[in-house]
């Protein structure tokens, strides 16, 4: 990379692009405008050096490579957790690439047949992420599948890119050189230079590449950097030191902003700001009402690597531990002992915080290779949604629920557990489940592992309107009722959570969804079952209010959610929420409901 000088007089108005919003608020600063020169075609394709030569060459490209990822490795000890958590995995890949794999036998072979180090290297990283995006066939455009085929193929191109520059021994930039309170401004971003970013340094990052799910989109986001990725056009339209406002949130950037563009984000700079610290400062804050009455605010968990974030956060437990994440992309079913060793671990380190474990809850839109392999599920069903998933598979497949409940009793000597069921729409799922909890829980108990004499509760989503409309009956047979208002939504209002051609029919704030939401609630505190709600919505600070009044105190949302809406629990009392909630369900237009919560949010912060 080298400093770089953009021209042309168009340059010299205000003017503004847009790209991909990263998140993480408002920056202005002077751009540092720095661009990778295009490693290019190698000159050579056929080598003059003898194979033994170019291997060598090779060899010693992969030794130095190496070298520099352990000192990267080595540099992000200073970063916060989450970014830790983000970068090392990914800078271990780079390495785990570099040793004997397909890349280094792919290069050798061609280097055998003639060719440079270089021109090997190209073809073969090239071959690799070719295969890799060739996986994407068949994979939902968005979908968490097709972005990982996505990032794959930029590792081997970045790992390509990276040996290149070694072969040719051209240095890298280091970043750490950016001027204070610098805007960034390039055209690609590796991931593991974007770890390298000081943040106290670097007011913001734009990008002409890059997309919002690849790993510097993630990494930027797990530092907290404003940024704006996919820019068209950055590169020609900005210069080196010209002033540019960047909107994380709107995916805006402003080219040498007007005097009144400037004051306006100063005023946005400084509210961020401000309301980071206050964020900050809500961890360790008690989540009460301001009348007095406790929230429970907990967390929901994909992955484990999500559990630094967690103990930040101020979360009071895992809410809803979903665990596809040991099904997704396996090429085999995980044992109980797999099971058992990542269940134990999370439940240790959540210390006397409750974790609440959903059995597995696939099909639907939720697909996977072990699932498939194995013949449990078949990708021809012609309606996911509403075919064999959640516990319907599980009850026909007892095999996958007995390994995963005794997974789970065990792990629950290492602290308190709870065990969520999903997709119920009918007692009798309950009663089976229940059954075979029990009859696993004996096993283990004739084999002596210590599972206490009491079994952790065991709940249900409520998250089909079956289950929503007859939640005091479930609640009999349930020790708890966990509210899924995604696919509640969904299944109320017929329109696919994933499909964009429907996203504006798919509507929380629909009537018949709310309504659900409270009949749910009120048959639960009739039953005296306890009740928490962790779909979206329980982390949209929006809704926060509306959920209390409808009688809800418990609430799971990702990790990063929890100070903003514990922030509108602090600052909120009963009375109003629940004449809040009176008027929503008296309302019967969206629109009016929608008004109704941003005029409360708005006497709220008035
Ligand atoms: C829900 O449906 O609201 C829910 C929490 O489950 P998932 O999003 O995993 O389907
Ligand atoms: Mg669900």
């Amino acid at each position: 990379m080298q400093a770089h000088r953009g021209s042309g007089d168009e340059l010299r108005s205000e003017h503004t692009l847009t790209g991909e919003p990263i998140g993480s608020g408002y920056a202005i600063g002077p751009a540092f405008v720095v661009s990778e020169d295009a490693t290019g075609e190698p000159a050579l394709r056929i080598s003059q050096l003898s194979a033994e030569e170019e291997r060598s060459r090779f060899n010693e490209a992969v030794a130095r490579s190496i070298k520099q990822l352990k000192k990267l490795q080595n540099r992000i000890a200073h970063l916060p957790d989450e970014s830790q958590v983000e970068i090392g995995p990914l800078l271990e890949v780079y390495q785990r690439m570099l040793g004997p794999s397909r890349l280094q036998k792919g290069v050798l072979e061609r280097v055998d047949a003639g060719l440079t180090a270089e021109m090997a290297v190209q073809e073969t990283t090239e071959e690799l992420a070719e295969l890799m995006l060739g996986t994407l066939d068949g994979k939902e455009p968005g979908s968490e599948d097709a972005a990982a085929a996505e990032r794959r193929a930029g590792e081997f191109r970045e790992i390509g890119r990276r040996l290149i520059r070694n072969l040719r021994k051209e240095s890298f930039l280091s970043l750490a050189s950016l001027p204070a309170g610098a805007v960034l401004v390039a055209d690609t971003l590796r991931p593991a230079d974007a770890a390298l970013i000081d943040p106290a340094h670097v007011v913001a990052v734009v990008t002409e590449d890059g997309g919002s799910t690849g790993h510097t989109a993630i990494m930027l986001r797990a530092l907290g950097i404003p940024a704006v990725l996919a820019v068209s056009g950055l590169m020609d339209q900005v210069r080196n030191g010209t002033t540019v406002i960047v909107d994380g949130y709107g995916g805006t950037i402003t080219v040498n902003p007007s005097q009144r563009a400037l004051r306006q984000a100063r005023r946005h700079v400084e509210a961020y700001a401000q309301e980071r610290q206050e964020l900050s400062r809500m961890r360790r804050r008690a989540s009460r009402l301001t009348s007095g009455e406790k929230i429970s605010l907990q967390a929901n968990l994909e992955l484990p690597a999500e559990l630094p974030l967690i103990a930040q956060s101020g979360a009071a437990g895992i809410g809803l531990l979903r665990t596809e994440f040991l099904f997704i992309n396996a090429d085999m079913l995980p044992d109980e002992t797999a099971q058992y060793d990542i269940y134990s671990s999370i439940v240790s380190t959540m210390g006397s915080d409750s974790t609440t474990i959903r059995v597995l809850d696939w099909g639907g839109e939720k697909q996977g290779d072990a699932l498939t392999r194995a013949g449990i599920i078949s990708r021809d069903t012609v309606n996911p949604a509403l075919g064999r998933r959640g516990i319907r598979l599980l009850l026909e497949h007892p095999e996958l629920l007995e390994t995963q409940f005794a997974a789970i009793l065990h792990a629950a000597a290492k602290g308190p557990v709870r065990v969520l069921l999903p997709m119920v729409t009918v007692a009798s799922e309950i009663i089976a489940a229940r059954d075979i909890y029990e009859r696993v829980a004996r096993r283990l108990k004739r084999k002596g592992v210590d599972i206490g004499d009491t079994l952790p509760p065991l709940g249900i989503m409520v998250e089909t309107p079956a289950a929503a409309l007859t939640a005091g009956v479930l609640a009999q047979y349930a020790d708890f009722l966990a509210i899924g208002s995604n696919d509640l939504t969904m299944y109320t209002l017929a329109a696919d959570r994933a499909a964009s051609e429907v996203a504006d029919l798919y509507d929380p704030l629909h009537p018949a969804v709310l309504r659900m939401i409270a009949e749910i609630i009120s048959a639960s505190l009739l039953e005296r079952c306890p009740v928490s709600i962790c779909g979206e919505i329980a982390g949209n600070p929006r809704f926060t209010p509306l959920l209390i009044g409808l009688g809800c105190r418990s609430f799971s949302m990702s990790a990063s959610s929890v100070p903003r809406v514990k922030q509108i629990v602090r600052g909120t009392n009963y009375t109003a929420c629940k004449q809040l909630a009176r008027q929503v369900l008296a309302a019967t237009d969206p629109k009016e409901i929608r008004r109704l919560l941003d005029t409360f949010q708005h006497d709220m912060s008035g």
